[in-house]
């Protein structure tokens, strides 16, 4: 029997969120980091082997880091869910009684009378205790669920295709000047990923764009300014 309901259905905003968070944090990440360290390394250099040589290693060790570290971020909240839901288990086990009434003082928060909670917790107990628990008890549910290799996978991924736009902008892109290059392609590609991720979020693009913008500029600012003056120091 198809549910009516289903066609209708506008996936939520919060249903993108975790893949779309990992994305855009890991896509901002490699743009900037990989063009803050290639603008270094140019406004240190006048030849374009160090600057590609610096970009491609930025590249390969931030992603790796990203992945890594979301890895090992989202693990830890792996562990923790599980251990929650052993818990609940055993008490599940041990207390039935006090974890039902639990249950029924949860719905009856969100606004139930008493005895309807108290039915639809019996109801839901008898159907799938512990599912129920896990869901509305503890707040775990498929959307928010952590998934490790896949935060990782897609960290990575995302960190790496960001990188991949300022190496090609220090490949192909005139020598002469090539610091205001990489930081004009990154700012535009910011721009670009900071409207996306508004416009997906359903969050206001202006103010990404200036957030963007305004920190985007910061961090390759700080980084150009470190990078000549090591060049005017070793020159
Ligand atoms: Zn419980």
């Amino acid at each position: 029997m198809t549910n009516i309901a289903d066609d209708y259905l506008e996936p939520h905003y919060i249903q993108r969120s975790n893949w779309l968070r990992a994305s855009v944090l890991g896509a901002n990440d490699g743009i900037l980091s990989t063009a803050s360290l290639a603008i270094g390394v140019a406004a240190a250099s006048d030849f374009r082997e160090p600057i590609i040589l610096a970009t491609v290693a930025g590249l390969v060790a931030g992603a790796l880091s990203m992945a890594a570290g979301e890895y090992v971020s989202v693990s830890s909240q792996t562990d923790v869910e599980k251990a929650d839901i052993d818990r609940e288990k055993q008490e599940l086990l041990d207390m039935p009684d006090i974890e039902l009434v639990r249950l029924a003082e949860i719905y009856e928060k969100r606004g139930l009378k008493k005895e309807t909670a108290l039915t639809v917790a019996k109801e839901l107990t008898a159907h799938d205790a512990l599912g129920s628990h896990i869901r509305d008890e503890l707040g775990i549910n498929d959307v928010s669920q952590a998934k490790p290799m896949q935060a990782a996978l897609a960290s990575g991924a995302s960190f790496t295709v960001g990188g991949i736009l300022p190496l090609i902008v220090a490949i192909f892109l005139p020598l002469q000047n090539m610091e205001y290059y990489l930081y004009g392609f990154a700012i535009i590609f910011l721009i670009l990923l900071g409207t996306i991720a508004a416009k997906t979020g359903g969050s206001s693009v202006t103010k990404a764009i200036i957030r963007i913008t305004f920190w985007g500029t910061v961090a390759m600012g700080l980084t150009a300014l470190v990078g000549y003056l090591f060049g005017v120091s070793v020159g």
